[in-house]
């Protein structure tokens, strides 16, 4: 059985102060022990998130570049992250850097170093409106795990998530069948590019206006195994999303 596994992505939000108050209402939550759950925090919070909340949640940062050190202005080192301690996990290509081609290559370079330097990995992926609509979605979604896929030796870290571009901010969830209608086939495409064992181990997680009211069905579904929540994270309501599948 996989661990459930519940990403809440901060985005570019928070103070000390509103962040502070969202912390204690996590602190004084009950969280199933069958639930992973990692709060991907702005860079300048990571080591105030890492202090103030307890040790049942993870803290992530949100991205990190494709080398540790160098004159790249403005770009994060994966050293700064480990601010976050031992359990971390960083999204790599959160909210907004889907892997569109021309950043492909970024992306599968930010990965495969973030793993290489003991990093975890929230790989997002997901197809835009127009592509869906072509009737492509398969092709997309399969295109980007790919190109994560060649830059993966341990799949122990890295976690799959499935965030259609349409559903990200928008208030339009997928519905439970269109979720695990993906994740079906991105487990059987691990299963015949990857492996079977990866195949079967590694959390596909769904993104994209995920609420309180709709977490309990879209967590049911067989091949869901978790949630990246964005928006919803920042809010009390994000209790109820960690215990979507109790
Ligand atoms: P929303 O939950 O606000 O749609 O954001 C999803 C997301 O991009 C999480 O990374």
């Amino acid at each position: 059985p996989r661990k459930f596994f519940v990403g809440g992505n901060w985005k570019m939000n928070g103070d000390k102060k509103s962040l502070g108050e969202l912390i204690q209402t996590l602190n004084a939550a009950k969280v199933n022990a069958d639930t992973e759950v990692v709060c991907g925090a702005p860079f300048i919070y990571l080591e105030f998130a890492r202090k103030q909340l307890d040790s049942k949640f993870g803290v992530a940062a949100q991205n990190c570049y494709k080398v540790s050190k160098g004159a790249f202005t403005g770009e994060i080192s994966d050293e700064a992250v480990v601010v976050c301690g031992p359990g971390l996990q960083l999204f790599s290509v959160s909210c907004g850097e889907h892997l569109h081609v021309e950043k492909t290559q970024l992306i599968g370079q930010k990965v495969s170093h973030a793993l290489s330097e003991g990093l975890g990995v929230v790989a997002c992926i997901g197809e835009k409106l127009d592509e869906r609509e072509a009737g492509i979605t398969e092709k997309v979604v399969f295109e980007q795990t790919k190109v994560i896929a060649d830059n993966v030796k341990d799949w122990s870290k890295v976690v799959l998530a499935y965030e259609p571009v349409w559903a990200i901010g928008t208030g339009k969830t997928a519905t439970p069948q269109q979720a695990q209608e993906v994740h079906e086939k991105l487990r059987k495409w691990l299963k015949e590019n990857v492996s079977e064992t990866v195949a079967d181990s590694v959390r596909i997680i769904y993104g994209g206006s995920v609420t309180g009211a709709s977490c309990k069905e879209l967590g049911s579904q067989q091949d869901v195994d978790g949630f990246l929540v964005g928006g919803a994270s920042l809010k009390p309501e994000f209790v109820t999303i960690i215990n979507a599948r109790q």
